[in-house]
């Protein structure tokens, strides 16, 4: 195992290849004021670095600088600004290991996973590139001989983006992607947790070639004084937002008064359906990638999961089997599957589910309890909880670690019923070899996502969000570029 010299090394070689500033216009800078706030690393409590604290002087310059860009930006060919995409799409993988251990060390997840994310993130801007060069206007039939109607679709303008810290890459790129592709500047507020992946992908859009003022970045302790002005500022055209529905709702308000477009990736519940007559080892190898993948911090991960009765043992059996197998520990050691909780009020909430589920019957068939690590209190380790209620504190809310709840079900009606009694509409799961059910189960799931005997969906050809309140717009897929384009029509006399 690795001692701590070696992680100081590995901290060191890390963060001392960054320079860690905002991005306004092209220049590297500090706040006005001087302020800064800590990077913390999640597994160790140790500062990892401080970054400038931007205000609101610093987010009107970075307005500012986004509308000058916007002109020449939105008329270059698209073939030029996919070019720029794709050029830091192959940056992003020539520099994979130093961008996945930088997001290890300021999210917790392992090494492997924030490799995958990286790749996962690299791909949005491949898919975008190629989304920019296919952006297609219509020829549509006047009604009358001597007029035409054209169709075109031009960038948004000014776009704001607003990510979590779970994925500190991906989240970032499902946005920035789409947005440039289109045509429009970009301002970017990455989560006070994580700003220093951000950071270091701005880096590479700059070495890319992109001009100054296209993209900007902005780190925030507070993102209230940031958001005022955003909102504020009739300049902004577009905000999009990945993080919880609690502030979606607050930014939905906000957007009120300057009728601003927005994009709202929000929280989820996500069932995870498994029927009698499913593979049932592949549907506990998707029960446990869907629940502990980022130590269950995910917004598509199984919240719930549903087992019919006559299978229920069984399934439970060879789960808790394959969660035993997960080893606890900072994401930078070799083999370790599941790493710290972002913070201490994460942990916090671990423990107020599990206490409601215990206290209304349910069982722990695994964990239940912190792992006493060497650092922060933050390690819990992957916990099965049987005989589980769908009323259960852990069944209703988004629970955001590593805590898989089983509960019984005997048909498909109650089963449907179950899933769909929330107000979240993200994904949803199930695993069955009947194919008539996989497309009655489908069609009456109401939820954006659907894994199929998969319980891994993502991917940047697919248009990804929510139903109900886990979200407006999808990101990704054909259609994820439209949420950064205006439509606009022609009516030509002749
Ligand atoms: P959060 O809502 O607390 O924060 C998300 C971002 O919003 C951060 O950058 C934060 O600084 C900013 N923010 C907070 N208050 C704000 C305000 N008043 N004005 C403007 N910005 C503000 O969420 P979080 O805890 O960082 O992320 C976890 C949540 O994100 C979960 O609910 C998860 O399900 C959701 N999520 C959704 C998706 C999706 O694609 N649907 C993806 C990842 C995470």
């Amino acid at each position: 195992m690795q001692g701590v010299a070696d992680f100081d090394q590995i901290v060191a070689q890390t963060i001392g290849a960054g320079d860690w500033r905002l991005l306004i216009n092209g220049d590297w800078c500090e706040s006005a004021s001087g302020a800064t706030f800590p990077v913390e690393n999640p597994a160790t409590g140790q500062i990892l670095a401080h970054v400038p604290d931007a205000g609101t002087s610093e987010t009107t310059a970075a307005i500012e600088a986004a509308y000058a860009a916007l002109p020449a930006w939105s008329a270059m060919p698209a073939n030029g600004r996919a070019e720029i995409l794709r050029k830091v799409a192959a940056l992003m993988l020539e520099r994979r290991d130093y961008l996945a251990t930088l997001m290890t060390l300021e999210q917790g997840k392992p090494l492997s996973e924030a490799r995958g994310e990286i790749t996962y993130a690299a791909s949005f801007l491949t898919w975008f590139a190629g989304e920019a060069e296919r952006i297609y206007g219509q020829i549509v039939p006047a009604s009358v001989a001597n007029k035409r109607i054209l169709v075109l679709r031009q960038a948004v303008g000014v776009a704001v983006m607003i990510t979590p810290w779970n994925f500190p890459a991906a989240m970032l790129t499902r946005k920035l992607g789409p947005a440039l592709a289109a045509g429009c500047t970009a301002i970017c507020k990455p989560a006070e947790q994580t700003p220093l992946s951000a950071i270091a992908l701005g880096k590479l859009f700059m070495e890319a070639g992109l001009p100054d003022g296209v993209l900007n970045i902005l780190t925030c302790q507070d993102p209230v004084p940031f958001s005022e002005t955003i909102f504020a500022d009739d300049r902004v055209r577009k905000i999009s937002f990945t993080g919880s529905t609690e502030v979606g709702k607050l930014l939905i308000a906000k957007s009120a008064a300057g009728v601003k477009r927005l994009s709202l990736e929000l929280g989820g519940n996500a069932p995870f359906i498994v029927f009698e007559d499913a593979d049932l080892p592949a549907a506990v190898r998707g029960a446990v990638i869907s629940k502990f993948r980022n130590a269950g911090q995910t917004c598509v991960c199984a919240n719930r999961i549903f087992v019919q009765r006559a299978i229920y043992e069984q399934f439970a059996d060879l789960f808790t089997q394959e969660v035993r197998q997960l080893n606890v520990g900072n994401g930078l050691l070799p083999h370790v599957h599941v790493g710290p909780l972002i913070d201490l009020p994460a942990r916090q909430k671990v423990e107020r589910h599990i206490s409601d589920a215990l206290a209304q019957g349910a069982q722990i068939r695994l964990g239940g309890s912190a792992a006493e690590l060497v650092g922060t209190s933050t390690f819990w380790q992957p916990t099965v909880l049987s005989s589980a209620k769908a009323d259960m504190l852990v069944a209703r809310e988004e629970t955001f670690g590593p805590v898989a709840p089983l509960i019984a079900f005997d048909d498909e009606d109650e089963v449907l019923h179950a899933a769909n009694a929330t107000q979240y509409g993200l994904a949803a799961y199930f695993f069955t070899r009947d194919l008539s059910r996989v497309f009655r189960v489908a069609e009456r799931l109401e939820y954006g996502i659907i894994g199929v005997n998969d319980g891994l969906p993502s991917v940047a050809q697919a248009p990804f969000g929510g139903v109900k309140q886990s979200g407006l717009g999808r990101e990704g897929g054909s259609v994820g570029i439209d949420e950064y384009l205006e439509i606009k029509y022609l009516s030509l006399g002749i």
